[in-house]
């Protein structure tokens, strides 16, 4: 990007952030590179690069991308205080402290649709509760939407589903949105990820167009934000959802909210929008059992079978994928439509034989995808403490025992070196995570219960 046109992208953004705001925070950045989608600019304090990577960075971003410009992340440098100094000190010294935001995804196609297009955000036609399989993992959440889908007064506010990835929130949103259309089609049922409420906000900004944006979100009778997650750290997109989420919940609409993980361990969101998320019913979709993803298997067989009715599949070969693949939904189904193609290409009935060779790539990758959060999450699960004390750096034995025993644990099953590890327990030294985990290795041998936990721990994760 040349300085000129940094010029222009600035004189857009005076526009929006009106001017005395552009005087005091615009103004002084100095564009420096675009490298590797990453654009640095200097600014002459620390605290200025933090003011504007929390308040207007997203805005930045989006100027950014939507005049064609690639970046997904902003850089502030603060400068040398004395303009002659020579160059490489300065740059030494610049180099020391650098705030950065990570930009959203970009998303140019959403970049000029008009504000109303909102009403018609595509539902997954095969998101629906017929095709959803339930099992014990995600039957709470399964409930709790169903309930909401009847669309009868708002017990629960909202609702927030929560879980790793591909384990079916999406599915689930659009089912219930699928279901209220279809009972009650008058009701304005809004549904769009956290990334598509980000770029409207941004966009009505930058159009002067908060009005109507408010009113439009004002206006829903049922609200659905996935993957909420997304708007963390963005702190004028998280104002103004805090904004639409009350005026929602004072008039009594439903709104209905996913995300990763649990609300109040999701990092850089407001204290505030947590509170708010977790007034309502917080359910969670726990990682898939054996069980459950073979429920979906045969599930997924049927509608292949319509597709290619002429193909069997060998007793075994299910189960096998169902022990052997792991708990992301999303990797099973995607596994099962390549072997229906293959099979169907090569004119083969599917047997194990067909199985290893065609998904070979799939089953090695699946062999070892334990993560040291689903390790950290399933210790505390187990021991009854939350997530951010098996991270936190309290040392009581009730948190430290644990704390270790989930390092052990991500030693055994992880290929994540002491360093890595010690940096996911909050940023704790390789030599803690060292010590953690031969203190267990010593423990495992005099005492009976932390063996058996440890046991349990290791097949509950295996699974
Ligand atoms: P998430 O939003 O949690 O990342 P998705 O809802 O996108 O996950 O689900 C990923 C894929 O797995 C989708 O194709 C979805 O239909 C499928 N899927 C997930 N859970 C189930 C289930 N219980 N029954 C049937 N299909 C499922
Ligand atoms: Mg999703």
């Amino acid at each position: 990007m040349t300085q000129e046109k940094w010029g222009q992208l600035r004189e857009r953004l005076l526009k929006t952030v009106g001017k005395n705001n552009y005087t005091t925070w615009i103004e002084p950045l100095k564009f420096q590179e675009l490298e590797d989608g990453v654009a640095v600019f200097s600014v002459p304090t620390n605290f200025m690069g933090n003011y504007v990577s929390q308040n207007f960075a997203d805005l930045i971003l989006y100027e950014l991308n939507t005049s064609g410009e690639d970046v997904r992340r902003l850089a502030f440098r603060v400068a040398a205080n004395s303009p002659v100094r020579p160059t490489m000190i300065a740059t030494e010294e610049e180099a020391e402290q650098e705030v950065s935001i990570a930009a959203p995804a970009a998303s140019p196609a959403l970049s000029n649709t008009p504000l109303d297009a909102l009403q018609t955000a595509p539902l997954d036609k095969r998101f629906t509760f017929e095709r959803f399989v339930v099992g014990k993992p995600n039957e709470l959440a399964h409930a709790a939407a169903r309930r909401v889908s009847e669309g009868g007064p708002v017990t629960f506010n909202p609702l927030v589903l929560y879980g790793g990835v591909g384990l079916g929130k999406t599915h689930l949103m659009h089912a219930i949105a699928w279901e209220l259309r279809e009972r009650q089609p008058d009701l304005n049922v809004l549904y769009l990820s956290a990334e598509q409420f980000m770029y409207r906000f941004v966009q009505a900004l930058r159009e002067r167009r908060m009005m109507d944006f408010k009113h439009l979100f004002r206006s829903v009778d049922v609200l659905m934000v996935d993957d909420v997650q997304f708007i963390a750290g963005k702190d004028s997109t998280q104002e103004e959802f805090f904004h639409t989420f009350n005026a929602l919940v004072d008039q009594n609409k439903q709104i209905i909210i996913s995300a990763d993980r649990a609300p109040g361990e999701i990092k850089d969101l407001e204290d505030r929008v947590k509170s708010r998320l977790q007034c309502g019913l917080v359910v969670d979709l726990h990682p898939t059992d054996y069980e459950l993803r073979l429920g979906i298997l045969q599930n997924k067989v049927q509608q292949h079978s319509a597709t290619y009715p002429d193909l069997k599949i060998r007793d075994g070969v299910l189960e096998f994928l169902a022990h052997r693949i792991s708990t992301n939904v999303r990797v099973l189904e995607g596994a099962l439509t390549r072997l229906f193609a293959f099979a169907s290409l090569v004119g083969r009935e599917i047997d194990m034989e067909l199985t290893q060779d065609c998904l070979a790539d799939v089953l090695r990758a699946s062999e070892r995808k334990i993560t040291v959060e689903e390790i950290q999450r399933k210790v505390s699960e187990y021991y009854n403490i939350r997530l951010s004390d098996i991270i936190g750096p309290k040392r009581v034995r009730s948190y430290a025992r644990p704390r270790q025993i989930a390092m052990y644990l991500c030693k055994q099953l992880t290929s994540r070196s002491l360093p890595e590890i010690g940096r996911r327990f909050g940023g704790r030294d390789h030599t803690t995570v060292m010590h953690g985990v031969r203190r267990i290795e010593e423990l495992k041998l005099t005492d009976g219960q932390i063996a058996e936990d440890v046991e349990m721990l290791r097949r509950a994760l295996e699974a």
